[in-house]
């Protein structure tokens, strides 16, 4: 059950059961031509509402990521590393105030990466909570592009109202076969708009709700798998090693 339906007195009864904690985050920013600039935390959300785990509880979406990258494109809403690394770590320590010390962060956005990894370090480090960053492509096992089939797939099978298909072919027209661009062994791609004018990387117009559904239920079962994991342990042995 998610966090945020309980009451304060189901929750702490709920607490009796709840061993983990999922946090969504994702991003608003630009995703092509196609996508809605909500792609990022629809997906996040969507794969975390659709675990159905005893031990777990869900919490709020973080709709907004460090974007800055994005910029150029309108829409883009971004926040700092800082920012989003002080937000996640403060939101997890007080999760953990009241006892639930393991948490996954399931993420939809490249550019939260950083931000997770070291607020997961540090809250590991102070031995406040276990925070461990996951990413869906990662799950489902794709090399990630951006506004490509994949992340067209899972918006078409979560909301293809939302879905502009016939920009689609534009956005792959106009857009990047990979991330980023290097020059001479130099990566000097700091914006997207650096290296795709449509914004995408990838291939949209090979996007289906069929695969998008495959890659979900691929997400779901590996988010699943990783909550068993985590509950199995206790929050000692998740803690750094001692010295040796
Ligand atoms: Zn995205």
């Amino acid at each position: 059950m998610h966090l945020a339906d309980h009451t304060t007195r189901s929750f702490a009864a709920a607490l009796d059961d709840v061993e983990v904690g999922v946090l969504p985050v994702g991003s608003t920013e630009q995703h092509g031509p196609h996508l809605p600039l909500s792609t990022d935390h629809l997906v996040a959300e969507a794969v975390a509402a659709d675990l159905d785990h005893d031990a777990a509880t869900v919490l709020p979406t973080l709709a907004i990521g460090v974007s800055g990258h994005h910029r150029q494109f309108h829409g883009t809403l971004s926040v700092s590393e800082e920012t989003f690394e002080r937000f996640v770590r403060e939101t997890v320590e007080s999760l953990a105030d009241h006892g639930v010390r393991k948490v996954v962060v399931v993420n939809g956005h490249g550019g939260n990466i950083g931000a997770l990894e070291r607020a997961a370090r540090t809250l590991r480090a102070e031995e406040t909570a276990f925070l461990a960053p996951w990413h869906w492509w990662d799950a489902a096992n794709y090399v990630i592009g951006h506004a490509d089939q994949h992340e067209t797939s899972l918006v078409l099978h979560l909301a293809e109202d939302l879905v502009d298909e016939e920009h689609a072919a534009e956005a792959e027209a106009e857009g990047a076969t990979s991330w980023g661009k290097t020059v001479h062994g130099a990566s000097i791609g700091f914006d997207t708009a650096d290296f795709s004018e449509s914004g995408a990387v990838g291939h949209p117009t090979e996007g289906t709700a069929m695969l998008g559904e495959d890659l979900l239920e691929e997400s779901v079962a590996e988010l699943d798998a990783f909550v068993d994991w985590l509950t199995e342990r206790p929050f000692e042995d998740l803690l750094a090693e001692p010295h040796r």
